[in-house]
């Protein structure tokens, strides 16, 4: 299993403990984006976040590697 996906506990809607936690990064000429993702396999339950190079840097988070949803940190 990729290490940028790992299981992230119980899905608040379903209760089903197929919740994943999924890191992507995405690279384009000068353009950056990095996106977490939370779903749930059992009941479709899924939600993202995701941070581009290119927004105001109020937007910028403090640490692109940390998840939003559950804090776990990859090493990217
Ligand atoms: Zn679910
Ligand atoms: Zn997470």
């Amino acid at each position: 299993m990729p290490r940028d996906f790992k299981s992230a506990g119980t899905c608040p809607k379903c209760n089903a403990e197929g919740l994943t936690c999924r890191y992507n990064h995405f690279e384009k000429d000068e353009l950056c984006i990095d996106s977490w993702e939370h779903k749930c396999a059992d009941c479709g339950y899924r939600e993202t976040t995701g941070y581009r190079s290119d927004d105001p840097q109020e937007l910028q988070p403090e640490d692109v590697s940390i998840c939003p949803y559950c804090g776990r940190r990859v090493a990217i």
